[in-house]
């Protein structure tokens, strides 16, 4: 991605030459549709108003910081996603993204499906009403007690991860007297453009039963002999935060080729494959994330034609999207706090959160963008860096952005895009209460997840 510094921002040459920061949009006061949730706007006042709630009076209501997801969108976003895969496939949303009980309701509502990954996300989909069979559930590392809970639930699938799961899920659905439904979890060699760190579909990776070298037609051959097993399909998950489809198309073509080797040896033509998660959201106004519609009309095509080439009937898709659905629909709420001019550097701008809110930045070098959004400004822009107040100079929540200089303590900034891994990688450090959330429509918020008091962390602390 390619950035230009703009002559009106930074005035020193070290900061320029680092160069990664975006140039100060024309008006400090707008507000990119791109990066805010739907239902973002300014009122008459220059205040933000999300879901026609003024986010002065969400902070007065429910204090700083807050995570505000706009439920209106939430929905919106979800059904587009429905829509667009139709009924001849399935969309399963990654509760990893962000997951509670409103939020799985809402899917459930909008006819979703759901990926969890622990026994304890299961045990929410399961307490917020959310049908066993259509519960996906996921991990490298499963324990026994988890794959019980599981299998006894009536999940509709288990996405194996390797070769000793493949006979310990069959197992312990046999001493169920079950025949669970399985995938089995492939890695195609497939590297999608993001972050090392987040890209997971290297064969030298965690994840995944490796296409290469016959593995994964192996573990296909004893998962098709074990009499606890159902297998229905194979899955890939090539990465995240992934804007070009090609990476999809060669995951594809290489899933339809196992396709095509299980049909040959064994006579059985899988029903469903499984494309993974990880398409990218806009954080920045220089990201273009595509619509769900054109998505689903690649991975179809795509699909399609593979199936066709090799002579098979084209398998039911799903996919797993997390962060497309979840992302854009929630800010994070703060108050400012220190304000820090370094002579010849740049000034530092310090928010009542920080890492234990947001870790995306320091754990990814993860870009985002941020507004004052309790008013408007006519100042310059102030080249800042946006920080949060955990004792660990890697607390940056946002690397490099434009404020208005008459920036002062106690105005309200928002960080727009935190809806996915944020809330759910929050941490405690500094013994930091984790932000409740907050969900707003039709002129109304309520918190669906509350925020934790000092009360809930003592309890622990049992001495
Ligand atoms: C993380 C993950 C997802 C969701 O990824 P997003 O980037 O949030 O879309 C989907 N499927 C699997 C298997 C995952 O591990």
């Amino acid at each position: 991605m390619s950035r230009s510094a703009h002559p009106a921002g930074p005035r020193h040459a070290d900061v320029l030459s680092e160069g990664h920061y975006a140039a100060p949009p024309a008006d400090l006061n707008s507000l990119d549709p791109k990066v805010w949730a739907q239902t973002v706007t300014r009122d008459a006042d220059g205040v933000v108003t999300v879901g026609g709630v003024p986010v002065t009076r969400l902070a007065e209501e429910f204090g700083t910081p807050a995570y505000v997801l706009d439920e209106a969108d939430f929905r919106a976003r979800a059904r587009a996603w429905r829509t667009a895969f139709g009924q001849d496939a399935d969309v399963f949303y990654a509760g990893k993204a962000f997951l509670s009980r409103a939020v799985v309701r809402w899917l459930a509502e909008e006819g979703l499906n759901l990926d969890v990954c622990s026994g304890t996300e299961l045990a929410t989909a399961l307490s917020a009403g959310m049908p066993a069979d259509r519960i996906a559930f996921h991990g490298n590392n499963k324990s026994a007690a988890e794959i019980e809970r599981a299998v006894g639930a009536g999940v509709g699938r288990i996405v194996l991860d390797s070769f000793q799961e493949i006979v310990r899920v069959a197992h312990i659905a046999q001493s169920l007297g079950r025949r669970q439904r399985v995938q089995i979890r492939i890695t195609v060699g497939v590297e999608a453009h993001t972050h090392e760190f987040i890209a997971t579909a290297h064969e030298d990776q965690k994840f995944g039963i490796p296409l290469a070298g016959g593995q994964a037609a192996e573990a296909v051959r004893r998962a098709l002999k074990l009499d606890g097993l159902e297998l229905i399909g194979i899955h890939s998950h090539i990465g995240s935060q992934i804007f070009d489809m090609s990476g999809f198309e060669v995951a594809a073509h290489r899933v339809v080729g196992l396709l095509r080797e299980i049909r040959d040896e064994h006579g059985v033509e899988l029903p469903e494959i499984d494309l993974g998660g990880g398409l990218g959201i806009a954080y920045t106004s220089d990201d273009d994330p595509r619509e769900p519609h054109e998505i689903a009309k690649a991975l179809s095509e795509i699909v399609t034609r593979e199936c066709e080439a090799a002579r098979l009937r084209t398998p039911r898709i799903s996919v797993e999207p997390g962060r497309a659905i979840v992302g854009p629909t929630a800010f994070t709420l703060y108050e400012v706090g220190t304000i820090k001019p370094l002579e010849g550097l740049r000034t530092y701008v310090s928010v009542d959160g920080g890492m234990s809110d947001n870790i995306r930045t320091a754990l990814y070098d993860a870009e985002y963008s941020v507004a004052l959004v309790s008013r408007t400004s006519d100042a310059e822009p102030l080249l800042v860096r946006v920080v949060g107040k955990h004792c660990e100079s890697g607390d940056i929540v946002v690397k490099d952005a434009f404020l208005p200089a008459d920036l002062a303590p106690g105005d309200l900034i928002a960080v727009p895009a935190t809806g996915a891994y944020c809330r759910s990688m929050a941490s405690n450090y500094n013994h930091a209460l984790r932000p409740p959330v907050l969900a707003v429509r039709d002129g109304a918020a309520r918190v669906v997840v509350r925020r934790e008091t000092e009360d809930d962390l003592l309890r622990l602390d049992v001495g």
